[in-house]
């Protein structure tokens, strides 16, 4: 492959590709986003996905899986829907996979047969791992995974015909990796660490100038998906979509430290996104 062209968005790139709702904006036109996620066992992540769709710019949220009491307790303002992503009503992109447990399976099968935008994080990656790059073959939109290493190795070794590849050695060599994986599923992929890289199909990396090590804490990658698929719903293209939010979610963990730093809750993350959208946007 020849070398690419490395970027790093900077604070007025990530502004300039914020949705900002117009006069003419309504809920639908901003976009909605629909979090697959959560199950019995793990209920906390699909409140993560959500808190992080939330606050990502899409026009509404809507959710499905089996924590919807827990999320519409704590986030009134989720549009609920029983069933899976296939009956679900208006969706312009879909979040499937945190804390999916025993539902990720069908929830991720039904999400990737849509017509519109799909991130896959998580439980997702693991299903999807297990098939291969095949599950995407008819895909008309696209596709945004947003693997940690573990699930990167996952990942290669169903791209690879059931090679394993250590976690340890993608991390060393965390842009190829990423590209690679772009290239073997043809989707973007955002590739999460201490330094979080993306690479799209047609060969463009990124790489986040953001972060701190104090979003090496549970429950930090979800809020992060439920903040890419929102604006996969706003209407980015994934390249964008995937770079913004892990933009916007590096230095919403820095705001959520402080200085010095202090431990977060992926919670807190969340709630300092605003904060962080004003940042960004003076
Ligand atoms: P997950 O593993 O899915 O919970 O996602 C963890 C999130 O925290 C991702 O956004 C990572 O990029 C971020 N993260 C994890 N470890 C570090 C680290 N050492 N430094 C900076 N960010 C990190
Ligand atoms: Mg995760």
């Amino acid at each position: 492959l020849p070398q690419p062209e490395l970027t790093a968005l900077q604070h007025a790139d990530v502004a300039a590709l914020l949705p900002l709702p117009g006069a003419e904006s309504d809920k639908y036109r901003r976009g909605v986003v629909g979090v697959a996620a959560g199950s019995a066992t793990y209920p906390g992540a699909a409140l993560l996905a959500v808190a992080g769709a939330l606050r990502g710019g899409a026009g509404a949220v809507r959710y499905v899986g089996a924590a919807a009491e827990e999320v519409v307790r704590r986030f009134p303002e989720t549009l609920v829907t029983e069933g899976g992503p296939a009956g679900a009503g208006r969706v312009q992109a879909w979040v499937v996979g945190p804390g999916g447990g025993e539902g990720a399976r069908q929830a991720l099968a039904e999400a990737l047969a849509s017509d519109v935008p799909v991130l896959v994080d998580a439980d997702g990656l693991t299903e999807l791992g297990r098939i291969g790059p095949s599950a995407l073959a008819g895909r008309t939109a696209p596709t945004l995974l947003t693997p940690h290493t573990g699930e990167a190795a996952r990942l290669l070794a169903g791209a690879d015909g059931g090679a394993p590849a250590a976690a340890d050695d993608l991390a060393a060599r965390r842009l190829a990796t990423a590209r690679r994986l772009a290239a073997a599923y043809r989707a973007t992929v955002l590739l999460k660490g201490s330094t979080t890289v993306i690479a799209d199909p047609g060969g463009a990396v990124r790489v986040n100038p953001t972060g701190t090590s104090w979003l090496a804490t549970a429950g930090s990658g979800d809020v992060l998906a439920g903040l890419a698929g929102s604006l996969l719903a706003a209407g980015l293209p994934p390249l964008d979509a995937a770079s913004v939010a892990a933009y916007l979610h590096g230095l919403a963990g820095r705001e959520a430290a402080g200085a010095p730093g202090a431990p977060v809750t992926a919670l807190a993350v969340a709630e300092a996104l605003p904060a962080v959208w004003r940042a960004v946007r003076q």
